[in-house]
């Protein structure tokens, strides 16, 4: 019988090799391992039919030490504590590998969203906000969207603690929307994020962008901005795929027209265009590409899938795409791979541009959000280069290297309290 996934088994898995690998001392290794608090809560909604259902929700805070707790807000319904511990890992790694002062949290309900009214999904989130309102807050622990959360989502969370505060808290959260202190370029950073990651690591190689083939998984926000971004700097999308199905076209893909297709509450499954075709969720990881983006969920490239890939690069849009197994795998075929904590770290550095507008009561313009963005990936990219040649390692755990030993310096020098 197959072992089943877990993801902060394999978070926690990885950062020991990285430990041995980048010849880490290990004295605060327990620390880092372990996050610093974990919140469970049960939410009672009214539901338009005047039922009552109770859902279950979590906030992990892995680590504070390099800042207040950041990170995302999941709304799905095989989202579990376990998982969100994972997640909130992965965000203390992700701020400490591009060096912004933040500590790594994450956040989640266990809900599909897409059975739920809108009204009954603002009810949700506002009791969920109520319910963890004494931990967060714009210096403490900071929410943002992440999977089927979005602008919407946190401009009930930003109402809700305002409403409980008595003032305005703009900075509570992140990724709310431009109208309420949000900031420009936000909504599209982790998209940008990926391109920028997939342009150097390209550019390693002396390989144009333009012209490249890229396979996406998921259209959400991640894959449906990256999408976009790709489409205009002229790569070919040889395939997308959301949660109904896939869709292939050798020539390319128009990501515009089928963003506004999927904005529109289209499913790729209905979508018709002359020489597309309908293809798997398998098939969209195996099909023949440059650039694979897995823009999805945890654990879709597993050992099996791995040997199964025709990519050359992978840049991970999704947080734990990659299996450790199928990192073996991966190695082994010489697939280059730009891991999670580094390709998605668009979204949580906008954050910070975000959070730190907020703080300054500050409006920055969208070109010099991007700019600022694109500078602080590169200069990390190339940390991660040096410590990969160094270590002679692969691009994630040259990543987990500096990750964590940015985290464990820091554990030190503050020293452990009382
Ligand atoms: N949910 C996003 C992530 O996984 C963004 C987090 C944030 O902006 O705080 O990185």
């Amino acid at each position: 019988m197959a072992v089943k996934y877990d993801p902060y088994e394999n978070v926690v898995s990885v950062m020991e090799k990285a430990m041995e690998v980048g010849s880490i001392k290990k004295d605060m290794f327990e620390i880092i391992k372990n996050p610093q608090r974990e919140t469970k809560v049960y939410l009672p909604v009214e539901m338009d039919d005047g039922t009552v259902r109770v859902f279950e929700g979590y906030r992990v805070q892995h680590s504070n030490i390099r800042g207040p707790f950041k990170g995302g807000i999941r709304y799905h319904q095989d989202c579990d504590l376990n998982e969100v511990k994972a997640l909130a890992t992965w965000m203390s790694l992700k701020c400490s590998v591009v060096n912004i002062p933040y500590g790594g949290a994450k956040g989640g309900v266990k809900v599909d969203p897409h059975t739920l009214s809108q009204r009954e999904l603002c009810r949700l989130t506002r009791r969920y906000t109520y319910a963890i309102e004494p931990i967060i807050g714009a210096d403490s622990d900071i929410p943002a969207p992440d999977i089927n959360t979005n602008a919407q989502t946190m401009a009930w969370v930003l109402d809700t603690y305002s409403m409980l505060k008595g003032k305005p808290c703009p900075g509570v959260v992140t990724g709310k929307p431009v109208e309420l202190g949000g900031s420009k370029g936000r909504a599209s950073a982790t998209g940008r994020g990926v391109v920028i990651s997939t342009k150097l690591i390209l550019n390693e190689y002396g390989i144009e962008l333009k012209g490249r083939k890229i396979a996406i998984q998921g259209m959400g926000n991640v894959g449906g901005n990256a999408a976009r971004i790709f489409y205009h700097r002229e790569a070919v999308i040889v395939a997308l795929s959301d949660i109904s199905g896939g869709i292939y076209c050798k020539n390319g893909l128009n990501a515009d027209s089928i963003s506004e297709y999927i904005e529109g509450g289209g499913l790729l499954k209905d979508y018709d265009a002359p020489d597309v075709l309908h293809i798997s969720n398998q098939e969209i990881l195996t099909c023949e590409c440059d650039v694979l983006v897995p823009a999805a969920l945890e654990n879709q490239i597993n050992e099996d899938i791995a040997e199964n890939l025709k990519c050359k690069f992978i840049v991970e849009g999704a947080n734990g795409p990659t299996t450790e197994k199928g990192d073996e795998v991966l190695e082994k075929k010489g697939i280059s791979l730009i891991p999670d904590i580094f390709a998605n770290s668009g979204g949580v550095i906008v954050s910070y541009f975000e959070w730190v507008q907020n703080i300054q009561t500050l409006t920055w313009e969208k070109s010099q959000v991007n700019e600022m963005l694109e500078n602080i990936m590169t200069k990390a990219f190339m940390e991660m280069k040096a410590e990969k040649n160094k270590s002679g390692c692969s691009f994630r755990m040259a990543a987990y290297i500096i990750a964590l030993r940015r985290l464990i310096h820091a554990e030190e020098i503050k020293g452990i309290f009382p």
